[in-house]
């Protein structure tokens, strides 16, 4: 999940690195009245999206007083950077920038560590830097073990090639950003600009930073950072629910078991799809081992409130839950969800059990489900009863 420019300020702060006063707003008169309540001298303004180059587009600038503050913010609400329509800005105090450097770290895939890189020369796009100057980033392996210490502080700041006198004000601040990585359960953390003011203090201006969801389990406060007004309503109908749910664009909903098996879904229904007036899949979802009634029927609910669903196609492959199970699981989720159900669905079952599972539909004979012996035949069964409806 990636933070706001405005989040990332506020985990900084938790963590001692040194940052800005900075306020939100989502109204010219908010911005205006932030800018006051910073001490009413220059502040900056800028475009709260999750992309980079805020800068060159137009998203950052700088205001002497409040009444600047509120045309600036007036400008840049509702700003387009990138596809990324502007909602908030962030008044900040303006700083007095002297230099500014580059640094981040990260988890880094491929090398299976995590990965420190600072640069004397921030400011500018750093991928632009990596390619037409890549001596001048200087990347430093981090261990997990380790993290950044004052020995590895110094070993980044050395790397960058900072005098001693700056090294010396760096290192502390890498420290704290890496206290953030590690605290906040990050994969990344990047700074850009870290600047250097008038007065020779070290001062995070621009932050962004990334955290890994699967830790949530142990950050309670990370509920809170989620953007839910960019989030697809059934997606996060599905998270309440503790599916593996994302929403496509087509008419077949899909339920599978196991994420291979949902993806060869996806996979055989768009191509059935082409033979039926180009119908396609209308969502991932994967319910997992289990299968169980409740499981089903909360798959089936959200994938029924999907107004572009036409038909729904169950491919489940029994193994340690067997197709009786599923299909019980099947027969009951029809009994919760009642009326809700009303789009006609093709399942087929294979596997362990299956006859027995075979069985169970049958004799529970609902009028919206179709059985089907294989895969193939599933799907274009769901795609002609899709473009039919
Ligand atoms: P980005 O373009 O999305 O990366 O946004 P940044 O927050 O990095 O801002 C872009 C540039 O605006 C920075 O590199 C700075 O040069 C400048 N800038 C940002 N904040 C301030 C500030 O408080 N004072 C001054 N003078 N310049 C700023
Ligand atoms: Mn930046």
């Amino acid at each position: 999940m990636d933070l706001f420019e405005y989040q990332a300020r506020d985990l900084f702060e938790k963590h001692g690195v040194p940052v800005l006063k900075a306020l939100v707003a989502e109204t010219p008169e908010q911005a205006e009245a932030a800018a006051e309540q910073l001490g009413g001298g220059t502040v900056v303004v800028k475009s709260q999206v999750k992309i980079g180059g805020r800068g060159k587009a137009g998203g950052v600038k700088l205001a002497k007083n409040p009444q600047e503050a509120k045309a600036r913010a007036e400008e840049i609400l509702g700003l387009d950077i990138k596809g990324h329509i502007t909602r908030k800005v962030m008044i900040a105090q303006g700083a007095d920038i002297a230099e500014e450097y580059y640094f981040s770290v990260l988890l880094d895939r491929s090398n299976r560590t995590y990965l420190a890189m600072a640069s004397k020369e921030g400011g500018m796009e750093i991928e632009q830097l990596a390619e037409e100057r890549p001596e001048a980033l200087a990347k430093v392996p981090v261990s997990a073990l380790t993290g950044i210490d004052e020995a590895k502080a110094a070993e980044i700041a050395e790397a960058a090639g900072f005098d001693a006198e700056t090294a010396a004000k760096v290192a502390p601040v890498l420290q704290s950003l890496w206290t953030v990585f590690a605290e906040e359960d990050a994969t990344l953390v990047e700074v850009n600009p870290l600047v250097k003011t008038g007065d020779g203090e070290i001062i995070a201006l621009d932050g962004k930073v990334s955290l890994d969801e699967n830790a949530e389990f142990r950050q309670p406060g990370h509920a809170e950072l989620h953007d839910i007004d960019a989030t697809d309503p059934l997606e996060l109908k599905a998270k309440e629910l503790d599916l593996n749910y994302v929403k496509l664009d087509g008419e077949v909903g899909i339920i599978g078991n196991g994420a291979g098996l949902v993806m060869s879904t996806l996979d055989v229904v768009a191509y059935a799809g082409e033979g039926h007036g180009g119908v396609k899949p209308a969502n991932f979802l994967d319910i997992g081992g289990g299968a169980s009634a409740e499981v089903m029927a909360n798959g089936l609910s959200v994938i029924l409130s999907d107004s572009q669903v036409k038909s729904v196609f169950v491919n489940v492959f029994g193994g340690i839950t067997a197709c009786d199970a599923v299909a019980n699981g099947i027969v009951k989720a029809l009994e919760i969800l009642g009326d809700e159900a009303t789009k006609p669905l093709v399942v087929r079952l294979d596997g362990n059990n299956v006859e027995e599972g075979r069985r169970i539909l049958q004799d529970a004979a609902h009028p919206l489900v179709t059985l089907t012996e294989t895969m193939d035949g599933g799907a274009d069964k769901a795609a002609e009863l899709a473009a039919a409806n």
